[in-house]
């Protein structure tokens, strides 16, 4: 991995970039860089970011899948322990 310290800003090429955009993935200096949600992110995602508010919704989305996966996992768990606590018995039953 390039040491970040070797990376140029993507708007200033003389300047050392010291942050690196998670959504764009693109390096930037201090200055071209805005706080957003806890996150330094460049300045065009950051307004691109504020102006879709399609974000939230996916959120929302991973959340709803995300309990309805741990439902149907915790049935599977439910019903495979039932399963297993038969077998002993009837296993060594026969032997
Ligand atoms: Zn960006
Ligand atoms: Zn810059």
């Amino acid at each position: 991995m390039t040491p970040l310290v070797e990376q140029r800003c993507f708007h200033h090429a003389s300047r050392e970039a010291v942050v690196r955009c998670p959504v764009c993935r693109r390096y930037f200096c201090r200055e071209c860089v805005t706080e957003h949600d806890g996150r330094m992110i460049c300045a065009e995602c950051g307004t691109a970011k504020t102006a879709e508010p399609a974000h939230g919704a996916s959120m929302a989305g991973w959340m709803v899948t995300g309990a309805g996966g741990f439902l149907l996992a915790w049935l599977i768990f439910y019903y495979l322990g039932l399963i297993l606590a038969r077998i002993p018995a009837d296993f060594f039953g026969n032997v």
